[in-house]
């Protein structure tokens, strides 16, 4: 069997590791790699994968031009300037960003957006709860989940200990209330959804696709 190969941005860190032990077990090469220790060439990527900080998204994109492939991006705490640029890029390259690359929390965004049109004169909060080493605030998630109820709710954002990444969105009237919650509870299941981005990535020439696009269109 021929193998593919792909290039990644952050592989020194937990997703990095993660992300390549998942892609080398589906006969996948990691050719290059960057991150705050510097660069690695061995060949040239097919496709790149950044999970790191929003500090290295130059550098990716740069890359990404210069290998002409696509790019999958996952780093959060990206500014509105830095998400115009991937919007930009996907001009010339295909690119799929997501701030959650798990199926649960595609399923708990539909729940949000469903609760939130029927809803409309009940409270609602947002909770995210990470690890102590996460370095943005809120998450990423959680402002895709502010973003689905389009209105100015609240986030707490909570640091604890190693959890992987827990999100609840609380919704309460007078009387009754009702929350959704999911919980990561390993980071394969973000190295999984990014195996799918691959494989779909390469079937595109370019263009700016979200992990919703990935699971679900046709
Ligand atoms: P980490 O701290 O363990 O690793 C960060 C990596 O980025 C390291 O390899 C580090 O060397 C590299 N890095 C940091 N600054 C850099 C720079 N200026 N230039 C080049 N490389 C740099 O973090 P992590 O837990 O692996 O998370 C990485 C990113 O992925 C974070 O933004 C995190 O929020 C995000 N994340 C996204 C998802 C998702 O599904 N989209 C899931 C989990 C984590």
């Amino acid at each position: 069997m021929i193998k593919k190969n792909f290039g990644l941005i952050g592989a020194s860190g937990k997703m990095g590791k993660e992300i390549s032990a998942l892609l080398t077990e589906h006969n996948y090469d990691c050719v290059f790699r960057y991150d705050l220790s510097g660069e690695e060439f061995d060949n040239t990527p097919q496709v790149l994968i950044d999970f790191s900080l929003p500090e290295a998204l130059e550098k990716s994109v740069g890359y990404s031009l210069k290998f002409n492939c696509p790019l999958i991006i996952g780093t959060t705490g990206l500014s509105n300037e830095q998400l115009i640029q991937l919007n930009q890029l996907g001009k010339k390259v295909a690119i799929v960003q997501s701030y959650n690359f798990s199926i649960g929390i595609q399923m708990l965004l539909k729940c949000t957006e469903l609760l939130n049109n029927h809803l409309t004169d009940w409270d609602i909060e947002i909770e995210e709860i990470h690890h102590r080493f996460k370095k943005d605030k809120p998450s990423g998630t959680a402002l895709m989940i502010k973003n689905v109820l389009n209105k100015d709710v609240n986030i707490s954002s909570l640091r604890l200990g190693n959890v992987v990444g827990e999100h609840s969105v609380y919704f309460s009237g007078l009387g009754e209330s009702l929350r959704i919650t999911h919980q990561a509870t390993s980071r394969r299941t973000f190295a999984e959804g990014v195996l799918k981005a691959v494989e779909f990535v390469q079937k595109k020439g370019n263009g700016f696709f979200t992990f919703h696009d990935v699971l679900f269109s046709k």
